[in-house]
């Protein structure tokens, strides 16, 4: 029988009905655990439960919630190998991706940690007369953090983190793909010295437990990362309630590959961006637009590139990439490549491998010949496919990076200084890279992209506080005065 795991609330296990299988899509033989999804009175009680430890945990000092977050986030950095290996089991992203995101977690608890310790307020003086002006931060409240399955630790860090360091307590649902990552991170910082209801585990149904946790009179926020669809529905439920909403949600992120470029460094940015984590990246570089004069040599380089790209069990010694993560998500792309065949374009690769053992495994493809009104170049395909623009100069690939609606995070590849600052000023992303892939960023600044992609205040680093927190203006006169 594989390993047993619960929902937690107020501390406590709570087993749910509807049995649920965590399976490794390496090895669909392999049942990482088990788990009873829960119902939508079961979330219920958590909220109730969050609500019931906020008066407490949100009058803690500011250096007790730093050294919950630090030992936790020690125990995390300590156990990279061993969480590394169970990402990897259940999500299916190879072992030193698996490990970098634990190891990631780890330091966004860390710098979390060190944040809440900083000065995050302000005292003016008033522009009348004998009044003080003071400007503080105070918890929104209860917070519903609802993450999807291609960070399971990463994400549920980045959001758990600052909403416990500025004293909100949190009821978290991670996606029904990757429960074993979510249950260690809360079963760590429990034990890290959280009281009793301040972090609850909601393993459900997103349909059943999804709209307690964002209509509910009980949650004053919610911070989503997952489709455009159904974050646009969390927001049209629970905006119109007055509910706090913060929205990450789908990537179609173009990589700019322009005459001048250095070309090996141009191919590694696609092929990392592109095809790490098997293309399950919200940042991933689905869209290369290339000039005309490097358009030929680059789709050679990057096929020469990933000839020697391994497909494989994403445990397995020298594998490059995993497998798709369920047979949804590998219908999916197959079909955005039946589609793209049926719009005229020409692809490479993509078959659907037989590697020996029964796993989603899928060769990476190449898409060409396309434009921006292709489907492909509209839709996040979320898998590793990659489709390429040819244009004739720099002027029509910044057209083509600029017509994506999800604007998350943008590339350009070139050793022209001008280009280079062009780009940055005038992409329409959320973020740019420059020589770099469009995925892989850092966690002490801003995450987020515009257009469709994103929604209120930005993730990560100094900008959290924006949303975990709310500011207060306080006047204060003196009392009758002194003599
Ligand atoms: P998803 O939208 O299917 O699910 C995300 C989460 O929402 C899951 O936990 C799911 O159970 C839950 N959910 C489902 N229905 C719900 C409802 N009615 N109410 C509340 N919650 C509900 O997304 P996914 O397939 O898990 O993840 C892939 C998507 O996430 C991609 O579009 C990807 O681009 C996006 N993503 C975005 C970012 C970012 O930061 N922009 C990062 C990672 C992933």
């Amino acid at each position: 029988m594989s390993r047993q795991i619960t929902s937690v609330v107020g501390g406590a296990p709570v087993a749910g009905g509807d049995g649920h299988a965590d399976v490794n899509p390496s090895d669909l033989a392999d049942v990482v655990l088990e788990y009873g999804a829960v119902d939508a009175a079961a979330a219920r009680a958590a909220l109730e439960s969050a609500a019931e430890a906020l008066p407490a945990w949100s009058r803690t000092t500011p250096w007790q919630r730093s050294e919950v977050l630090d030992r936790a986030g020690s125990e995390v950095l300590a156990r990279a190998d061993e969480l590394g290996d169970l990402l990897a089991r259940e999500e299916g992203k190879t072992l030193p991706e698996a490990r970098g995101e634990v190891v990631r977690a780890g330091q966004i608890l860390k710098y979390f940690a060190g944040a809440v310790l900083q000065p995050h307020g302000h005292v003016l003086d008033s522009v009348r007369p004998g009044i003080e002006v003071t400007v503080t931060r105070e918890p929104i409240g209860v917070v519903s953090v609802i993450t999807p399955w291609n960070f399971p630790i990463a994400i549920p860090a980045w959001k758990i983190a600052p909403a416990l360091a500025f004293g909100n307590t949190v009821v978290f649902k991670p996606a029904e793909l990757v429960p074993g990552s979510a249950w260690e991170l809360v079963d760590i910082l429990n034990r890290a010295g959280l009281p009793a209801g301040a972090l609850n585990l909601v393993l459900g149904r997103g349909s059943v437990v999804g709209p307690v946790l964002t209509t509910d009179p009980l949650v004053n926020g919610v911070t989503f990362t997952g489709s455009v669809g159904t974050g646009r529905g969390i927001l049209d439920a629970s905006a119109p309630l007055g509910r706090k909403v913060q929205l990450e949600l789908g990537g179609k992120n173009p990589l700019v590959v322009v005459d001048d470029a250095d070309i090996d460094i141009a191919v590694e940015c696609l092929v990392q961006g592109g095809f790490g984590s098997t293309g399950q990246r919200c940042t991933a570089s689905s869209i290369a637009v290339v000039t005309d004069g490097i358009h030929d040599r680059f789709v050679e380089a990057v096929r020469a590139r990933l000839s020697r790209w391994t497909v494989g069990d994403a445990r397995g010694a020298g594998v490059d990439m995993g497998p798709v993560v369920d047979p949804s998500q590998l219908a999916q792309d197959l079909r955005y490549l039946d589609v793209a065949r049926g719009e005229g374009a020409e692809v490479v690769g993509g078959d659907v491998l037989d590697l020996g053992t029964a796993g989603h495994y899928m060769a990476p493809a190449l898409v060409l010949g396309t434009t921006a009104t292709h489907t492909i170049n509209r839709e996040e395909v979320f898998g590793p496919v990659v489709s390429f623009i040819r244009v004739a100069n720099y002027d029509e690939a910044l057209a083509a990076a600029n017509a994506s609606t999800m604007n998350l995070s943008a590339g350009v590849c070139t050793t022209d200084l001008a280009t280079a600052a062009h780009f940055r000023r005038n992409s329409k992303a959320g973020m740019v890279m420059v020589n770099l892939p469009t995925a892989g960023v850092d966690f002490h600044v801003p995450f987020g992209g515009r257009g469709e992609s994103s929604h209120g205040p930005r993730e990560q680093g100094f900008a959290a506080i924006d949303f975990f927190t709310t500011s207060k203006t306080a006047y204060t006169a003196p009392g009758s005065p002194r003599t």
